[in-house]
């Protein structure tokens, strides 16, 4: 699964599942480049890469604002000439019953969630275009298959990533690019560490692996999608859920 040469931009890379697929990545050989809010935890990512010797470096981005995402997929084009991968993978939840949803806590879960993967797809597509080789995985969720009580701003930012990735997919398919989906169950992240116990515990009694995921093991699946392997793969949706959707 070499990705020996390639330059990865991996969206909420700080910490949490983005963290593993840095870590993943750079491991296969890829350059990582980290588009996240978070300086310290970014930073830290970028420590940890270069210590194995790696090469990484970190762009503060708000992926929901386009010019910022624009600004800094220039910088990666200037620095590396390339860009071969991208990650979409930052995410927020802001959980409330429908009822007591308001507008805000939709156009913020909205605004990150999809709008932040068009953005970052968008300005990707172009060089990907270019080199007719491109390799694009936006991390959706479970809950964007099924739905979830409280959450209908997030299930809806999710099932509009996987509606993104088949059009995507589509459009771009015959330049080389294949864009895929991968929908991860419960999986031990900062996200669901704020849950309050009873919550974990009820989530894990639906999973037949009966534990909740690890970060590394969504990155497993990242990594084989980017490669060269998965060349024939392309506008799926690829849960990473110990059986809990099925
Ligand atoms: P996390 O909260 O641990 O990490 C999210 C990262 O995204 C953080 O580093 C954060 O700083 C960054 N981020 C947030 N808003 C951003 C923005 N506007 N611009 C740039 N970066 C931003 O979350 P996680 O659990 O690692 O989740 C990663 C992805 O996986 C998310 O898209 C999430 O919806 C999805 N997911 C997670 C689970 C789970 O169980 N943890 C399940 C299904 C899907």
């Amino acid at each position: 699964m070499s990705l020996e040469g390639k330059v990865a931009v991996v969206t909420g890379g700080g910490r949490g599942i983005g963290r593993q697929v840095c870590l993943r990545l750079a491991r296969e050989g890829a350059k990582i480049v980290i588009f996240d809010l978070e300086e310290d935890s970014s930073r830290k990512v970028v420590e940890e890469i270069e210590s194995k010797g790696g090469e990484a470096f970190f762009i503060r981005v708000d992926v929901g604002e386009l010019e910022q995402v624009d600004e800094a997929v220039k910088r990666v084009i200037d620095k590396f000439k390339r860009v071969d991968i991208l990650i979409n993978n930052a995410g927020i939840t802001c959980d409330r019953l429908l009822l007591r949803m308001e507008e805000e806590d939709w156009d913020k879960v909205l605004k990150v969630n999809l709008k932040g993967a068009f953005n970052c797809l968008k300005a990707v597509a172009k060089p990907m275009v270019r080199q007719r080789w491109g390799r694009i995985i936006n991390i959706s969720s479970t809950v964007g298959l099924r739905g979830n009580a409280g959450q209908a701003n997030y299930a809806a930012s999710k099932a509009g990533i996987i509606g993104l990735t088949k059009s995507a997919a589509k459009e771009l398919g015959r330049r080389g690019i294949t864009v895929n989906a991968v929908a991860p169950g419960f999986i031990d992240t900062p996200m669901t560490r704020k849950l309050d116990e009873r919550t974990k515990k009820e989530f894990i009694s639906l999973i037949p692996l009966r534990r909740a995921g690890r970060a590394d093991e969504v990155a497993s699946l990242v990594a084989y999608l980017a490669s060269d392997e998965a060349s024939y793969i392309t506008g799926e949706v690829i849960k990473v859920d110990g059986g809990m959707a099925m």
